[in-house]
């Protein structure tokens, strides 16, 4: 397989590590695409891939989006990410994890992990046994704990700003907003918008999920399938599950004018972006609202402050305007702007390393 020639920026990455243990079945890749603006912070994904193809692809894209978040979210951070090929309910053991950080280990802090779909704080303890360079602990080990929460208060403020840029309000009571995906991240958005008296309409493949939204919030409309959401007759549509939803199949039948939610990668391919803006719908960038997370564990790096740390996920509020406001005004597509103003950022900041502050 050409990895230098794999992902959306074929040549972007400044290092792709793969890491494998026989005995634990551990088969991991690291993906650094950038550490201009520091160390490459971002999630490991453990997840059953259909191919390597697939795996390799999926870190390449993610640890890009890190680097852009991050950048775009004012963090002294670079972006990485990394990805276990298989299915942690079958494979997933202590020595697997402790074989996986002692790789991390042996990138001196060049790549900062944490969790992500498949991980959990209690695996990030497990990993720190091995590792200096994980964050996302449990609040035992004096961890922010889970990152879902800042994660889901970060897309509900983009998803305000986005209102109040189409509606002239930032009042989300009485819209109609569709939910795919009630897991950590989905399931306290739920919360927000209920709180704020929004009509939430929601879809989730698991049944244990589905059934927390029948006992938590029994007004709330389930349907079959993503499918059956993305037409039903929405305001907001908030991807909350897996990347890629915004595809050549869906953007034609997409009824919601705006688009704010946290999975990552929502847009299958370039281009998608540009086939949203044509039938008016306002998509806001993942990952400039879905920064709540890495907001989150880099705090945590410097000691966790969640009132801190929450106040600096509300400035998603500020930014998400800034964005949307520049993409009007230069008639480019949200996610145009949002990328130039992270890559202006790792480039200008990022140049500053080469300023000597200690003699050779
Ligand atoms: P999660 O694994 O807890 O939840 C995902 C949910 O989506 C699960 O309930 C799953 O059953 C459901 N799902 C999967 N496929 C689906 C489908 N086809 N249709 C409907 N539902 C489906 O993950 P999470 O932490 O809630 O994260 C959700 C998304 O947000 C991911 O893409 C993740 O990368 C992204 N994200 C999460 C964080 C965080 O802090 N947790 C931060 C940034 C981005």
């Amino acid at each position: 397989m050409a990895v230098f020639s794999t992902g959306s920026d074929a040549t972007g990455h400044e290092q792709v590590v793969f890491c494998q243990d026989k005995r634990t079945g551990l088969r991991a890749i690291i993906g650094i695409y950038s550490t201009a603006l520091g160390p490459a912070l971002g999630g490991t994904r453990f997840y059953p891939y259909a191919s390597e193809e697939e795996a390799v692809q999926d870190v390449l894209e993610l640890s890009r989006a890190m680097a852009y978040k991050s950048s775009l979210a004012g963090l002294d951070l670079g972006g990485g990410k990394a990805v276990i090929w298989g299915d942690p309910e079958q494979l997933k053991s202590e020595a697997l994890l402790r074989a996986y950080g002692r790789f991390i280990e042996s990138l001196g802090g060049r790549y900062i992990t944490a969790c992500d779909v498949g991980t959990y704080v209690e695996d990030m303890d497990i990993i720190a046994r091995e590792t200096r360079w994980v964050t996302g602990r449990s609040q035992q080990y004096g961890g922010a704990g889970d990152s879902s929460v800042l994660t889901s208060w970060g897309v509900y403020q983009g998803m305000r700003a986005a209102a109040e840029h189409v509606w002239g309000t930032p009042s989300l009571a009485g819209r109609r907003i569709g939910v795919a995906g009630l897991g950590k991240v989905g399931k306290h958005l739920v919360g927000h918008l209920r709180k704020e008296g929004a009509t939430v309409i929601a879809t989730d493949i698991d049944e244990r999920a589905r059934a927390w939204a029948i006992e938590h919030h029994p007004e709330v409309e389930l349907v079959d399938d993503n499918q059956a959401l993305i037409t039903s007759d929405l305001d907001i549509y908030a991807p909350c599950a897996l990347g890629g939803v915004l595809n050549d199949q869906t953007v034609p039948v997409l009824t919601a004018k705006v688009i704010t939610g946290a999975a990552n990668n929502q847009l299958a391919h370039p281009g998608v972006e540009k086939a949203l803006a044509d039938r008016g719908i306002l998509y806001v960038p993942d990952y400039l609202v879905n920064a709540g997370g890495v907001i989150q564990v880099a705090d945590e790096i410097e000691g966790f402050n969640f009132e801190r740390a929450k106040l600096r996920v509300s400035k998603i509020y500020d930014t998400t305007k800034r964005v949307l406001a520049e993409a009007e005004a230069d008639g480019v597509p949200p996610a145009v702007t949002a990328d130039r103003i992270a890559e202006r950022r790792m480039a200008e900041v990022g140049r500053l390393q080469a300023i000597r502050v200690r003699p050779r």
